[in-house]
């Protein structure tokens, strides 16, 4: 059994999400403890609670610690197998991360599976769903499989609700390793404010400060205003190249003034911008791990966040692929995946 000690690195819910897709992938039973300890709220939320019985359900699991607040978890799974699963949180907890859990998974099973998602859609500190659609997605496309997504209802903090499902349809031939060097020219540039149950001035504000700043002309400013079961406040900052499209998202807050929220968003998208490399922080650690299962590849990316640096060092636990990283300019990091 593998043993990860949940408080190295970055410390929070990767490493329980990680652990849980690698252990499926390599059959390696493993033991998390001291899980999310570096966080205000330690231990599992009911979303990693989700995740971890999504994982047990996809691979056949034995599970123990599976609660809210238990610090240890021990996760040893069977085979895994494609089907029809749904997995609601009964929180406004990410919904996204649950998929990104059971993924790299069902990308190595047998067969084509069917996933219900229900929890939050568009949460602080996850990858909102119009992220994992636009940004996450294509780049793993490339690596072979498709996915496909049918958006139902938004899920905001504190209400949840949000409802979507996604059509995994593996590769015959594996996961397939990409150089992802350049983004190319940019297409288009659009931001969207979403407010839910909330006045319109905040969308309004929230757009004009992001044109004020970015200096984007009204054209590329979109208020839209939709269902959910509870007030919600998101400003997506999109930016489409050749090669990619990458997103900057801000979620607005109780107490938090819209020109704060979009100007968040704004300082995530100037930083990407300043710099010629494709994949932003985020995509970066989110795209080691189908990488590191393809057996290698590069990317070229902004920053090396602490999610990735943990990233790297808890996949090495358990596959035996390596990892480097050049620091090309200020900025701009090549990662290459080596086995
Ligand atoms: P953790 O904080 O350990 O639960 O991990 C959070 C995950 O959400 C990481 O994989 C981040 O890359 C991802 N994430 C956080 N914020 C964003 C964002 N604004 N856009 C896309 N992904 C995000």
């Amino acid at each position: 059994m593998i043993t990860i000690d949940g408080s190295f690195g970055e410390g929070g819910g990767q490493i329980i999400r990680s652990s849980l897709a690698l252990s499926m992938i390599t059959g390696k039973p493993v033991c998390i403890e001291n899980v999310r300890a570096k966080r205000k709220k330690p231990g599992l939320r009911q979303q990693h609670v989700t995740a971890i019985r999504a994982a047990a359900a996809v691979s056949c699991a034995n599970v123990e610690g599976d609660e809210v607040r238990s610090s240890m978890v021990i996760f040893e799974p069977d085979k895994v197998s494609a089907g029809e699963y749904h997995f609601p949180i009964q929180t406004a907890g990410s919904s996204t991360l649950v998929f990104q859990t059971v993924l790299p998974a069902l990308l190595t099973a047998d067969g084509p599976s069917h996933i219900r998602l229900e929890g939050g859609t568009h949460n602080p500190m996850a990858p909102p769903f119009d992220f994992l659609v636009k940004c996450f997605t294509p780049v793993v496309s490339r690596m072979g499989p498709t996915i496909e997504f049918e958006f139902d209802r938004h899920g905001f903090f504190p209400a949840g609700g949000g409802r979507w499902s996604a059509t995994i349809n593996p590769s015959s031939t594996g996961l397939k390793r990409i150089e992802f060097h350049e983004r190319g020219a940019i297409r288009k540039r659009q931001a969207r404010a979403l407010v839910s149950n909330l006045p319109d001035h905040i969308t309004e504000r929230e757009l004009k400060t992001v044109g004020r700043k970015l200096g984007w002309p009204a054209k590329t400013l979109n208020a839209v205003r939709v269902e959910s079961n509870g007030p919600g406040n998101v400003v997506m900052i999109e930016v489409e190249c050749d090669h990619i499209t990458e997103m900057f998202t801000a979620c607005g807050e109780f107490n938090k003034k819209a020109e704060v929220v979009a100007s968040e968003a704004v300082r995530a998208c100037r930083s990407w911008l300043d710099s010629e490399a494709p994949v932003g922080e985020y995509l970066a650690d989110q795209l080691l791990l189908p990488m590191a299962i393809a057996g290698g590849g590069s990317f070229r990316t902004t920053t090396m966040s602490l999610h990735t640096t943990t990233h790297i060092e808890l996949i090495r636990r358990f596959l035996d692929v390596n990892f480097e990283v050049e620091e090309r300019v200020a900025n701009d990091h090549l990662v290459t995946v080596l086995s």
